[in-house]
Order: structure tokens, then sequence, then C-alpha cells
């Protein structure tokens, strides 16, 4: 064990703990991120003893500033690239109202059961008798080798006691690509709705890293079996399912909704760009109809569903600013390529998307393959070769005239100014006019055509130039 611990700081701390006969460990995260190769910079000690008067005292040898938080009892310093929080051993019990619980000194082992699962319940000692040696009360090791989420304790008691655990669980299963102990996830049923004394920001904090790990669906699968999705953002557990009428069904939203996520997730680590694609079909469910001799349609599911993204926003108390507008935008126009890419593409239909899409282009595109779910290899093929087409040609129609984030040539005051106008309803007629020329391609994008055109559609207008 000793070669994990190769930074010099844990012979710093080991020093400190000889010297004042404080014994010490690692513990937790940084301990489980050394047996998965994943290196780490946050790294937790526990003492037995004064956790804030421990970190003090590395702080004076390592000539760094130390934080002290009073009110937990801990205290953090950073030294080079390394964010190192103490605190002393403690023992934890719990009331049914709040995930704060009772708080006592302990032993080590007392810490070790206050932690989540088995896998964050790991110490690796810093004391001269056992420097090094792996603390493992409860074969955490063999769960990281099985790739398995379990709980110290009693898992009910363990969920019950401080329920954000339940997301916590389901998160590490995700980044990590882990499975949920039996009895853990049995818990998580049973517990499910205790998730209601948590914050809503703490769970989307989860549900964000949730949606930032390799594979999403491995989270979002057992937030759904476990009965969680529906209570946290049941708009997105609507998508379940199928209906079938005359023998028709249509394909499961909520499935074919993580099949998206996990394609787009190949190809971005964007947040925002991901969250898209949770949201794009999210209004779904409520535009389904059964047309008679059609079959099931959705029609306006995107607009709706770009109605519904900052209501879902406000709710998951995600921020409210340009990332939702991002987002909303997406799901807007999330059909486009895929209509663009059935038909002829023409090249006003391509200066449309570029100019409603604007620098959002790459990122709609995106979206659009990751949204090729089809099982049909014919299908995919021709919609893969459409796509391409697409591609290709909004390159050429950018590179010729400039659209993405273009303005008209003529701004509304070049017409007042030109017809004597004031602001009112023929300025807008005559700018809009010119703006649907450009993009037909029936004027092209230059000022003077603009202005040739602007001056032409005054006359029907029954307008005079003012000089
Ligand atoms: P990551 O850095 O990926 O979030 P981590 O395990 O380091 O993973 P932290 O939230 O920093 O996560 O927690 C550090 C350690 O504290 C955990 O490894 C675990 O031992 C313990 N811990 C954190 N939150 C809880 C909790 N809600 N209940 C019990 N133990 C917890």
């Amino acid at each position: 064990m000793k070669e994990h611990l190769k930074h010099p700081v844990f012979k710093v701390l080991a020093d400190i703990a000889a010297q004042h006969t404080i014994e010490a460990y690692v513990i937790g995260g940084y301990v489980r991120d050394i047996f998965l190769e994943r290196p780490s910079k946050d790294i937790d000690i526990v003492v037995l003893g004064n956790g804030i008067e421990f970190a003090e005292l590395a702080g004076n040898q390592l000539k760094t500033k130390v934080a002290v938080f009073k009110n937990f009892g801990t205290a953090m310093l950073r030294y080079h690239d390394l964010e190192i929080e103490f605190v002393g051993a403690r023992k934890e019990s719990y009331r049914a109202n709040s995930r704060k619980p009772i708080v006592e000194n302990g032993t080590i082992e007392d810490d070790q059961l206050r932690r989540d699962f088995t896998i964050n319940a790991l110490a690796i000692s810093l004391n001269a008798a056992n420097y090094g040696t792996l603390v493992d009360p409860f074969q955490g090791i063999e769960d990281l080798q099985e790739k398995l989420i379990r709980t110290p304790l009693d898992a009910e008691i363990t969920f019950s006691d401080d329920p954000l655990r339940m997301m916590r669980a389901i998160r590490f299963a995700s980044q990590l690509n882990f499975s949920i102990d039996e009895k853990a996830l049995s818990a998580i049923k049973k517990q499910k709705e205790r998730i209601s004394i948590v914050s809503k920001e703490r769970i989307t904090d989860e549900l964000n890293k949730i949606i930032l790990s390799p594979v999403p669906s491995v989270g979002f699968k057992y937030l759904f079996d476990t009965g969680l999705l529906r209570i946290i953002f049941p708009q997105m557990a609507n998508l379940y399912g199928v209906e079938i009428i005359n023998g028709k069904g249509h394909k499961d939203n909520f499935y074919h909704t993580l099949q998206v996520l996990d394609n787009i997730s190949l190809n971005t680590n964007d947040l925002w760009l991901r969250w898209a694609a949770i949201l794009h079909d999210i209004a779904k469910p409520p535009t389904k109809r059964f047309e008679e001799g059609h079959g099931w349609t959705f029609h306006g599911h995107e607009d709706k569903g770009a109605r519904m993204v900052p209501q879902i926003f406000a709710q998951l108390k995600l921020p409210l600013n340009e990332k939702m507008k991002y987002v909303q935008k997406l799901v807007q126009l999330h059909l486009r390529p895929i209509v663009l890419a059935q038909e002829v593409v023409t090249d006003s239909a391509v200066r449309r998307l570029l100019f409603d899409a604007g620098e959002d282009i790459e990122s709609l595109m995106l979206l659009c393959n990751a949204d090729v779910t089809t099982k049909n290899e014919y299908k995919v093929k021709k919609y893969r070769n459409n796509f391409e087409l697409v591609k290709q040609k909004l390159k050429d129609v950018e590179e010729r005239d400039k659209i993405r984030n273009w303005q008209p040539p003529i701004t509304g005051n070049d017409i007042m100014n030109a017809f004597g106008l004031t602001a009112g309803k023929e300025v807008g007629l005559i700018k809009n006019a010119i703006r649907e020329a450009i993009l037909e391609g029936e004027i092209t994008n230059s000022y003077e055509d603009a202005l040739r055109f602007m001056l032409e559609k005054g006359k029907e207008y029954g307008l005079s130039p003012a000089n």
C-alpha cells in the first residue's frame, strides 16, 4: 500500500501524527480512486482527535493557510494542486426528519461505518506502527473488484438516515459502471419517498453527475427502476411505455431518449448538450395522438417541448440563463435537419436552418445524428448519407452566404431614414421581406441588392424615398 502514498505530503502528515501521538488515516474517495487508478486531487484525512488542530499543525509545517469550518469541525488546506480536508473520527446517529446527524467522537471503525458505501469506507494508515496499511473492515476491495455498490450498514437504515445516498449510489454506479447490490437496490425502492427531505439543488447536483457519466443510461435506468425518477423528474418518467391501438404501437420514448443520450455522450462532454438530448422529445407524451388511417403522431412536440424547458429548469433548480436558452433552442429545432435530410436539400432550406440555429448549428447536427436510433440498417444508412449531404451543403452555403450569426444588411433604422418613417408596421414588413428574399435566394446577401429591393418594396406600400 505504501507505494500508493507517493506524494511527499503524506510523509509530512505521518510525521505530525507520530510527533503528537495522534492516529491519522487517509480515507474515502481518494483511497477508492487509488484502486480505480483514477488520479484524484481531493484528499480526506481522519484523525482520532481534533481535526482542526491537526490541520493547523499541517498548515504550519507546509506553510500554507488553513480554512477552518468550526460548525462542521473540519478544516481544509491547499498544497500545490491538492485540496486536503481534515476531520476528527466521528460516530453518527440520525433522527427521522433531518439529514443532519447527531455527532460524537468515535474510533476509526465508527468513522468508516458512517460512510455511505463499502468502496468509500476504505482507509490507509498514516501511523508509524503500520504506515501504508489498508484498513478495510467491510470488504470494500472485494466490492471494487466485483464492481458493486454496497452499504456497510443495513441498507434501509443507511438510505433512510440520509436519502441523498440513494442518488449517490446511482451516481457512482453510473460513473464507474458498477451494479448496485440487491439489498441496496430494494432498500432504495422502499425508501424512495424519503428523497423529499433532500434539497432540490443536491438532487440535481447528483443528477448532473449521472448525466456527465460515460454511459448515462446506466444511472437513468436505476433512477427509473427504483421509482426515484418519477419523484424527482416526472416528465422524463412519463416518456416510458408503449401504447397500442389497432395493432399499431409507437416506440418507447424513454428508452429512445436514453439511447440518444448515450449516443451524444460519445461525442460531447457538454452538460447542456446532453440535457438537450434528454429533453428533445419531452413533449411527446402530452402531444401524442392516434390518427385513424395514419397511426401515432406527436405534432408540435418540438414547440411544446421548447415551452416546457424553462419550467423543467426552474423545477430542477437548473440555471435560468443562456444555458437554458441554448437547450430550449435545440429542443425547438431538433427536427429540422432530419426533415431536411428526408427531402431534396435546397439552398434556401439550408440558409433558413443556418439562420435559425446560428452559432449552435454544430450542436444541433450532433443532436440530430444522435437521434437516429432506428434498428433498420437501410434507414440508418439513408439518414446518415443525407446528413452528410446536409452538412456539406451547410458548409457550402455558409462559405458563400455567411448566414450564421447574420444580420440583414439593411437595418430598421436604414428603412426609417430612407422613407422618412417613424417606427411602425411598415418598417417591420419591409425588414422581414428583405430577410426572406435573401434567405430564399431571390437577392444576394449584399447591401446594394438589399437597397434596391427595399426601394421596390417601399413603392409597393405606396412609400416614396425621403430625399
Ligand atoms: P467524488 O469526488 O466523485 O464526488 P467522493 O467519494 O470523493 O467522490 P465526496 O462527496 O467528496 O465524494 O465524499 C468524500 C467521502 O465522504 C466519500 O468517499 C464518503 O466516504 C463520504 N461521504 C460523502 N457523502 C456522504 C454521505 N452522504 N453519507 C455518507 N458518507 C458520505
